[in-house]
């Protein structure tokens, strides 16, 4: 099979199938190149249905995961998203095939350097890079209408909250270091709606607001 081949057939039989429904999220999976964001050996696995390793012990999530947090921020093609974990850069391509502006931080310089190099390769243009702790945010360039945070954190971060819009969605992974639960967080009247999705496995978030790196 082509990259192209395997990439659609992912779309269909892992997306699709297991209930993914938004048109424009499922057209960005079926057009972004996921395989050019996993580094070699593991290219050929590219389309597999799992996460796999980016190298500094971290990992690019699976398909699935991918599709169902972007669906969950309920994009429609005028947003700000802060996305929290740049890691492979494969997440942010797709949020800025789907928003306005997509500002995202990481703080491995290594992967971020790596990430910015394939996504200005790609020709995107609204993508705003930082390389720091991203438990902080971004409070110079929100308040934001989709906060994504692509690591697993211990709690619920009121600093994050704060840079969420009226009506905004934050999707973020809480739980302990190894297992956490997806949260939707979604402001309403000033208030942080809480709703607990999937279980799910990311890496720690590491920072100020999150866990020690040790
Ligand atoms: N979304 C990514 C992708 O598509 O490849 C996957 C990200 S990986 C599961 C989580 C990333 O979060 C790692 O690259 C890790 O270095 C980063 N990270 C952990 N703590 C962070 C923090 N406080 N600020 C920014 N990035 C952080």
């Amino acid at each position: 099979m082509t990259w192209n081949e395997k990439r659609q057939h992912m779309v269909d039989s892992q997306l699709v199938k297991r209930g993914i429904k938004d048109n424009r999220v499922i057209q960005s999976m079926r057009k972004v190149p996921r395989h050019d964001f996993v580094p070699d050996p593991l290219r050929k696995c590219a389309y597999d249905d799992c996460p796999l390793s980016i190298g500094k012990g971290q990992t690019i999530s699976q398909p699935y995961m991918v599709a169902f947090m972007t669906e969950c921020l309920r994009l429609r093609g005028d947003e700000r998203v802060l996305e929290i974990g740049t890691g492979s850069g494969y997440q942010t391509a797709i949020l800025a095939e789907l928003a306005e502006e997509v500002y995202t931080i990481e703080r491995i310089p290594e992967l971020s350097e790596r990430a910015q190099g394939l996504l200005d390769e790609a020709g995107y243009g609204n993508i705003f890079f930082k390389v720091g702790d991203g438990t902080y945010g971004w409070p110079e360039r929100g308040p934001f209408e989709g906060i994504i945070v692509t690591a697993g954190a211990p709690n619920i971060s009121s600093v994050l909250g704060e840079q969420l819009n009226e009506e905004g969605r934050m999707v973020v992974p809480v739980g302990t270091r190894h297992s956490q639960s997806l949260y939707r967080i979604t402001k309403r009247k000033g208030q942080l709606m809480e709703e607990n999705l999937i279980l799910c496995i990311f890496v720690p978030l590491i920072g100020e607001y999150a866990w020690e790196e040790n």
